[in-house]
C-alpha cells in the first residue's frame, strides 16, 4: 500500500512538471517570431532570438531531467538498495547514532553520482553554448571535491548529534531535533560567508572609489549601517550575474558579483543596492526565517509520527524503529508532498520582491534606475519576458520582468 502510494505520489509529480514544462514551451514558442510589445521595449531583436534559443535549450535539457530524477528516485527507493546499504553500514556499530550518520553520508553521496554527468552537460555544453561558462573542468571537480568534503565536515556532526540526541531526550526527541536544526542554521547564516563561502570564491571589500562612495551613502540614507560592501568573482564560474545579501542583525553583509558591477552604471547598482536593503528594511529577512522554522517544526513532527509507525520503514523494506533509514527516506521522498505547495511559498516571494522594488524606487525617487537595471540583468542572463502564467505562478520567486516594471511604474 505504501509502496502504490509512493509511487502515484511520483507519478504525479512527473507528470504535473512535464506538463508545465510543455505549457511554458508552447508559450515561448507562440511569441518566438514578434515578441510582445512590452517585451520589445526590454530586448532588441538579436537579444530576444537568442533568449528564445536559451529558454527552449534549457527546457529540453529540463524536461530530460525530470524523467532521470523521477525514474532514479523510483529505482533508489522500490530496488531494496538502500536497506542493503543499511545493514551493511548498520553492522559497523549496530544501531548507533553515528553508523546511522554515516549511512545517510554514504547513500547521499552514491545519490548525487548518477546525475553527475547531466550537470556537466549543462556546464560545459549548454550554458557554454551561449556564452555563460567560464569554468573549468578542473574547478568544476574542484568544486564538487570540496562540497563532497563539506558534506562531510558539517554534515556528520550534525546527523551524529541529532540521533544521539534522540537516544538521550526520549519521546520529545522531535522537538529538541528542531531546536538543533534550527539553530545550526542560524550559526551557519552567520558562517557561510565568513567561512564557506571563501572556500568557492574570492570576496573582496568594495575599493575605495566613487562608487564605494555613493552606494554607503545610499546605505546611510536608507538607515542601513553598512560596515562593508563586498564584490564576489562570480565571473570566475558563470557570466550570469547577481546580488545578494546574507547574515542578520549585526552579520549581515551585501555582496555583489563582480559580473553585476560591470554590467550595470553607478545608478542602476544604487537601485539594485536599495532593493536588497528593501528586504532589510522591510522585515522580510525575519519573516522569512520565522516561516521556514514553523515549516520545520511540522517537518519534524511528521518524521517522528513516520518513525514510530510500524508501517512506514518496513515498507521500503528497512527493520523498524531504527531513525536513520526514516530520515533519508523523508528527505528523498518529501519533496513529493512539498512540491505542491511550492506555488505558495513562491506567491509570497513575489510580494516582498514588489515591495523590495518599490522600497527601491523611493530611495532613488524615481522608477528608471531600477527598471534600467532589471532590464540590463534581464539581456544579459537572456531571461525567459514570456512565461506561461501558470508556469511562472508555480515556479517563479520573482515576478517577470513585465509585471515588476509595471509595478514600478504604477506604484
Ligand atoms: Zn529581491
Amino acid at each position: 500500500m505504501v509502496i502504490i502510494f509512493a509511487a502515484i505520489l511520483i507519478a504525479m509529480r512527473l507528470a504535473a512538471e512535464l506538463w508545465l514544462n510543455a505549457l511554458n514551451r508552447r508559450e515561448v514558442l507562440r511569441h518566438a517570431l514578434a515578441a510582445p510589445p512590452p517585451v520589445a521595449a526590454i530586448m532588441d531583436a538579436t537579444t530576444y532570438e537568442k533568449a528564445v534559443a536559451y529558454t527552449l535549450s534549457k527546457n529540453r535539457f529540463a524536461r530530460w531531467m525530470l524523467v532521470f530524477d523521477a525514474g532514479l528516485l523510483a529505482l533508489v527507493v522500490f530496488s531494496g538498495a538502500l536497506p542493503w546499504l543499511f545493514s551493511r553500514v548498520d553492522a559497523w556499530a549496530p544501531g548507533h547514532a553515528w553508523s546511522g550518520a554515516v549511512f545517510i553520508l554514504i547513500a547521499g553521496a552514491l545519490l548525487g553520482l548518477p546525475g553527475l554527468p547531466f550537470e556537466w552537460w549543462e556546464q560545459f555544453r549548454l550554458e557554454e553554448k551561449f556564452g555563460f561558462n567560464k569554468s573549468t573542468l578542473r574547478l568544476w571537480l574542484t568544486d564538487k571535491l570540496k562540497g563532497l568534503a563539506l558534506a562531510g565536515v558539517i554534515g556528520f556532526p550534525l546527523l551524529w548529534a541529532l540521533f544521539a540526541l534522540v537516544r538521550a531526550v526520549g519521546g520529545t526527541w522531535w522537538l529538541w531535533g528542531w531546536v538543533l536544526m534550527f539553530a545550526f542554521q542560524m550559526l551557519m547564516l552567520v558562517l557561510y560567508p565568513k567561512l564557506i563561502l571563501p572556500l568557492f570564491n574570492k570576496l573582496t571589500p568594495l575599493p575605495e572609489d566613487e562608487l564605494r562612495a555613493r552606494l554607503l551613502a545610499l546605505a546611510d540614507r536608507t538607515k542601513f549601517h553598512a560596515q562593508t560592501i563586498q564584490v564576489i568573482d562570480g565571473s570566475k564560474r558563470s557570466g550570469h550575474s547577481n546580488a545578494f545579501f546574507t547574515g542578520f542583525g549585526r552579520f549581515r553583509r551585501i555582496v555583489l558579483f563582480d559580473t553585476l558591477i560591470a554590467q550595470l552604471t553607478p545608478e542602476e547598482l544604487e537601485a539594485v543596492l536599495a532593493h536588497e536593503i528593501g528586504h532589510y528594511r522591510l522585515g522580510h529577512i525575519p519573516r522569512m526565517l520565522a516561516v521556514s522554522a514553523a515549516l520545520q517544526l511540522g517537518g519534524f513532527a511528521a518524521l517522528a509520527w513516520l518513525a514510530h509507525s510500524t508501517w512506514f520503514a518496513p515498507a521500503f523494506g528497512f527493520p523498524p524503529g531504527v531513525l536513520a533509514p526514516v530520515f533519508l527516506l523523508f528527505g528523498l521522498l518529501g519533496g513529493l508532498v512539498t512540491f505542491w505547495f511550492s506555488p505558495i511559498g513562491n506567491s509570497f516571494s513575489r510580494r516582498h520582491e514588489y515591495q523590495a522594488d518599490a522600497f527601491a524606487r523611493d530611495a532613488l525617487g524615481a522608477p528608471a534606475p531600477m527598471v534600467g537595471a532589471l532590464r540590463k540583468l534581464a539581456q544579459k542572463n537572456l531571461s525567459n519576458l514570456t512565461p506561461h502564467p501558470l508556469f511562472s505562478g508555480f515556479y517563479y520567486s520573482h515576478p517577470t520582468l513585465v509585471e515588476r516594471e509595471q509595478a514600478l511604474i504604477k506604484g
